[in-house]
């Protein structure tokens, strides 16, 4: 079997149009731009490149975007000072503070500090909660970008196996609740899971995030399942050259590709489709604050 490729690209521009669409919507009914606004402390290289591209994307799907630059030396208090004034901003509706945060920072302090309203990454503990309970949250961007992409490919996952290889907070916890919110049967791998082929076998459904590079082989597929890869990693290249690099996924696609119904490549899968929930989000929190209709299609 050759799987099919979920083209995270594409799809992504699907979700961006179709939040451009409810913004100008927003602006022509009832005067309302969306607002996000974008924090980012430090230079660190990859956070600079991230946040070009949200206030990039921001700006072009009609949404006001507010960058705040701080140096790396900033005291926590000013950050949350910042955090407090953006909070009470009305022409802010979402607020993104970019992580990793430097060391002398304490980013749960910090993330708890940000109106759960406006919390467009989903971090908020007060979000976490409302997402584990099932009650309306913003829900964070990744976990909801691979839940959009499973429904594209599915229509209704009641009733499916799924398995999450990860537990972290931002994506394999959060991945697990909104599968589990769709009624489909979760488990959660980790680094101790006992014999985690096996695991993964039963699965119609395997979202990889573990952070090591291609480390899920095909014969670890259930034939037919739909394997959502988030990983990201960058592996030396000599392939391509002295000295290149190129970025991989957590799966092995090459094999997963042979007996999986359908999986993500990396780059190109779920990668874009992070921002594009980022601004859904927004448009959401915006839709919240006004008290109108959340925008269908682009929430949990
Ligand atoms: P973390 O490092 O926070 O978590 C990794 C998880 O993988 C942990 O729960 C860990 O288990 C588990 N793990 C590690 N090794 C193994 C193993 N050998 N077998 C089974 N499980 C294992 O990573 P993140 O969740 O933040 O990110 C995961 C990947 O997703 C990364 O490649 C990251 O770059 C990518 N990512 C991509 C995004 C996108 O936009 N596409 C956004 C966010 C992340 P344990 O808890 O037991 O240690």
């Amino acid at each position: 079997m050759t799987a099919t490729r979920i083209d995270g690209k594409e799809f992504s521009a699907r979700v961006r149009a179709d939040v451009a669409t409810h913004v100008a919507r927003l602006k022509a009914d009832h005067g309302i731009t969306p607002g996000l606004a974008v924090v980012l402390v430090g230079e660190d290289p990859a956070s600079q490149v991230y946040v070009r591209s949200k206030g990039k994307q921001t700006v072009e799907a009609g949404m006001q975007s507010f960058e705040h630059k701080l140096p790396v030396e900033t005291a926590q208090s000013d950050l949350l000072n910042l955090v407090a004034r953006l909070n009470a901003d009305p022409a802010v509706h979402g607020i993104l503070v970019q992580l990793p945060l430097p060391d002398h920072m304490d980013e749960a302090a910090v993330i708890n500090a940000i109106d759960p309203a406006k919390d467009v990454d989903g971090f908020h503990i007060s979000n976490v909660g409302r997402l584990a309970t099932g009650q309306s949250a913003m829900v964070p961007c990744t976990p909801l970008g691979c839940l959009m992409l499973l429904r594209d490919t599915f229509g209704s996952l009641s009733g499916k196996t799924a398995v999450v290889i990860g537990r972290s907070n931002i994506v394999g916890k959060p991945m697990a609740q909104l599968l589990l919110r769709d009624s489909c049967t979760v488990t959660i791998a980790h680094s101790r899971t006992a014999d985690i082929a096996e695991v993964v076998r039963r699965a119609d459904i395997v979202v990889a995030a573990v952070g090591r590079p291609q480390m899920v082989p095909g014969d670890w597929i259930k034939p037919g399942a739909v394997v959502i890869d988030v990983g990201i990693n960058r592996i030396d290249a000599p392939e391509l050259g002295e000295g290149k690099t190129r970025l991989v996924g957590d799966v092995d696609f090459d094999s997963v590709a042979q007996v999986a119904g359908a999986v993500t490549p990396v780059p190109g899968g779920v990668g874009p489709m992070t921002i594009a929930c980022l601004l859904a989000n927004t448009l959401t929190a915006c839709c919240r604050a006004a008290n109108l209709p959340e925008p269908e299609g682009l929430t949990a």
